[in-house]
């Protein structure tokens, strides 16, 4: 992170896309590959006894830190988007039928819309989409309206990557619980930033990324209520997820085995431990707090540059800012931006329906992390009186 990026000293705004890694993170994983590589849950021999030690070590972190009430609720995966998958291909397949509807929200990650999409098509279910207002807020009435006897499934994004909007999701699922609907929440921009407590939310399943957490990429987290997961059958077949195999039959492994099948990311599930360790000894809430300061400090200062519109201001927000510039494209903002060592995102951050919404092809984004400061956001602020100057 101290690196310079183009002569100028890194100011990086693109942590909505990943995070840096603490340095407690390197090291686990430098110590991971260089004493402890080992297979888990086979070997009797020390290192794979050791590495299986830390990898279900990891596993009660991720519990206690989420708040889940059992090991066995915790599923290691590749990541939001594969938690996603897994549960619109096992517990989608098991109970969509032609003529039922999914529910999600028009604030979704393509990775919330798409699995739901794919299994819509095949099951000839129907895709309901939750609307929002011009702040990027959820129509909570109109949630209440889609909700029916014919609704298999919510899921919706807990924080928006391209608004920042945060979900009321407790209100969500109590909603959806009193029609005995379950609840996915998508949390991949949610986990960075603040407390989650998956047993005070309610919902059935909790998605999130390990490397938008600090911790390494290729590793993520699906909570499932044990009482679900034990109902839903394997995602993928394989080594691990299995208790015994004949060709006339095989019998399955007990969760969360049962949706781990093969040798998994071992580092990244060590490594995610580590960065939740960071997490726990910095004081996510304290971190919260700092965010939401410089959120304001941000929205304050790039609101008040003139040819610039916010899109995302919604009441409840989290630490990310988009916005367009009058006659300007995202992508020449970004690049000028870059030249400062600036890295924001531009795009339509794998939320092509919300660009629509909003009648826009792509926003600039900023999104800030707990180790940003003032001084990133007044670099951001100069770049972009820069671009108006380059731009005039
Ligand atoms: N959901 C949201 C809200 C996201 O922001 C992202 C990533 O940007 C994802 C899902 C997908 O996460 P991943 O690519 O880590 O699977």
């Amino acid at each position: 992170m101290k690196q310079k990026i183009r002569g100028k000293p890194l100011v990086y705004l693109d942590n909505a896309a990943t995070s840096q890694k603490p340095q407690i993170v390197l090291d686990t994983l430098l110590r991971y590959y260089t004493a402890q590589n080992s297979n888990v849950h086979r070997g009797v021999h020390f290192l794979s006894e050791q590495a299986t030690k830390e990898y279900e070590d990891a596993r009660n972190k991720v519990r206690r830190f989420i708040n889940a009430a059992e090991e066995r609720e915790i599923v290691f995966v590749r990541g939001t988007t594969e938690a996603i998958n897994l549960v619109a291909d096992s517990y989608g397949r098991q109970n969509v039928r032609a003529g039922d509807e999914v529910v999600i929200s028009a604030m979704e990650h393509h990775s919330n819309i798409v699995p739901w999409q794919m299994l819509c098509q095949e099951k000839g279910a129907v895709l309901r989409v939750v609307p929002i207002n011009d702040a990027g807020e959820l129509l909570l009435e109109e949630y209440e309206r889609l909700l029916t006897p014919k609704t298999r499934l919510v899921a919706m994004a807990h924080v928006s990557n391209a608004l920042g909007s945060i979900n009321p999701v407790r209100r969500i699922v109590e909603l959806a619980h009193r029609q005995n609907i379950p609840v996915l929440i998508d949390g991949a921009q949610a986990v960075p930033h603040a407390r989650v407590d998956v047993r005070d939310l309610n919902c059935d399943f909790y998605a999130f990324s390990g490397h938008k957490v600090f911790g390494p990429t290729g590793i993520g987290v699906l909570y499932g209520k044990a009482t679900r997961l034990e109902a839903m059958p394997p995602y993928q077949g394989g080594g691990d997820m299995i208790s015994s195999v004949t060709f006339e039959k095989t019998t399955y492994n007990k969760i969360p085995y049962k949706f781990e099948a093969g040798t998994p990311n071992i580092a990244g599930v060590i490594g995610l431990g580590s960065a939740i360790d960071y997490l726990t000894s910095i004081r996510l809430d304290a971190a919260s707090a700092h965010e939401n300061e410089l959120l304001e400090y941000a929205t304050n200062a790039i609101s008040q540059i003139s040819g610039i519109r916010l899109v995302g201001t919604a009441r409840e927000k989290s630490a990310i800012v988009s916005f367009v510039v009058d006659g300007l494209h995202p992508h020449d903002i970004g690049t000028i931006l870059d030249q400062e060592g600036i890295a924001v995102r531009t795009g339509h951050h794998c939320a092509q329906p919300v660009m629509d919404r909003f009648g826009v092809p792509a926003t600039v984004r900023a999104s800030l992390a707990l180790y940003n400061t003032r001084e990133d956001i007044d670099a951001l602020v100069s770049g972009l009186r820069k671009v108006s100057e380059v731009f005039g």
